[in-house]
């Protein structure tokens, strides 16, 4: 590269957000911040502990699946033991 070469040169060859468009659902195509596949207004550096609406981390989408499983499971038990009971109350 030529030493007068445009400085901007780099900066334009950096990777591109992977964001979409929710109007026009065209690329952000601005670009990514390192270390990331998004832009600085597509969330790159967040959520995180970085993040001032962190508070304690159960909200956090690994938590939140985790809540949702504990559910499920929790769903599951009630339908076996009301199966259970019905089997139970039928004479024999
Ligand atoms: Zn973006």
């Amino acid at each position: 590269m030529k030493s007068d070469a445009n400085p901007m040169c780099k900066a334009h060859a950096a990777p591109r957000c992977t964001a979409k468009s929710k109007r026009t659902g065209e690329r952000c195509k601005g670009p990514a911040v390192k270390g990331w596949n998004v832009c600085r207004f597509h969330g790159a550096r967040g959520p995180g502990k970085a993040n001032p609406a962190y508070k304690h981390g159960m909200r956090t989408r690994k938590w939140q699946e985790m809540r949702k499983a504990i559910n499920d499971l929790v769903r599951m038990e009630k339908e076996i033991e009301e199966l259970i009971s019905e089997y139970a109350d039928k004479p024999a």
